[in-house]
């Protein structure tokens, strides 16, 4: 790779981080969502050691850290998210127990069978689900949780279009049965799975993105990273209006055997 590669990478990279910096949430979600998952988590007190993989800025970090005890280890890979993750705690009152490292979710910084939960939300694409799970499982005590959040299809057959989308944004796209199957696979009991509403995806993802993008173009008009970046995501929203009876984020619950 040039050198030249290596900083149009770079830019590329810093253009996307400072773009979702901007945002609450870095991916679909909702308060209510994390804490209904939290919900099938009954494992945990005080003492209980959490990680929260591709944590991003931390907003569902923090709605976890209001509604279970135990202290959290949030790991992303870019630290400008990192950095607002860590103000963000100390904002929130949780820097006691609420801490953001820059790490990778495929070099884990934990002992074997360290941590009672595992959180990651519109993360662990990243690696791959399969991946994700069957290479995590090792840090959580027996007995311990798994909760992702993880792109599924709704149903066995759908329109071309939004099958080509996918799968060239993220082939391990798979249906809600086949990604329990894979769960149990890798050595979980499949605790429970729901559809995140969709409420997660306008509300609190792409609808607030509309004047965030308005205010990035205008800083970078004329760049054709910025405008390029920015086309993807429209195109991104305009696909989830057009075909969410098809797809969307599911939470997959799982208790380590
Ligand atoms: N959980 C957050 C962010 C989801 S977006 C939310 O729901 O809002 C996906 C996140 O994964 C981004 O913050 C990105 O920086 C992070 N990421 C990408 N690759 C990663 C890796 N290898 N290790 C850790 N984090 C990673």
């Amino acid at each position: 790779m040039s050198n030249q590669n290596i900083n149009v990478h770079d830019f590329q990279f810093k253009l996307i981080c400072e773009y979702f910096s901007a945002a609450e949430r870095q991916g679909p979600g909702s308060p209510e969502t994390t804490i209904k998952a939290a919900g099938f988590i009954d494992n945990l007190n005080s003492g209980s050691k959490i990680a929260d993989l591709g944590c991003g800025t931390g907003g569902q970090t923090m709605t976890l850290a209001q509604h279970v005890p135990g202290e959290i280890t949030g790991i992303d890979l870019f630290p400008d998210f990192i950095d607002l993750f860590n103000k963000n705690a100390v904002n929130w009152g949780l820097d006691k127990r609420v801490k953001g490292i820059t790490g990778s979710m495929d070099d884990l910084p934990f002992k074997d069978e360290e941590l009672d939960l595992i959180w990651s939300e519109g993360a662990i694409y990243n690696i791959g689900f399969e991946r994700g799970l069957n290479e995590w499982r090792r840090y959580l005590k027996k007995g311990g949780y798994i909760a992702v959040s993880e792109a599924s299809w709704f149903t066995t057959e759908r329109p071309a279009e939004i099958e080509t989308f996918w799968l060239d944004a993220y082939n391990q796209i798979d249906t809600i049965p086949n990604k329990v199957l894979q769960m149990q696979a890798a050595g979980y009991v499949p605790v429970a799975t729901f559809v995140i509403p969709e409420n997660c995806w306008t509300d609190h993802f792409y609808t607030p993105q509309i004047e965030a993008q308005k205010n990035f173009l205008a800083k970078y008009s004329g760049n054709k990273t910025a405008e390029d970046l920015i086309s993807y995501l429209k195109l991104e929203a305009e696909l989830y209006g057009k075909y969410k009876e098809y797809y969307g984020y599911v939470f997959y619950i799982g208790k380590r055997i």
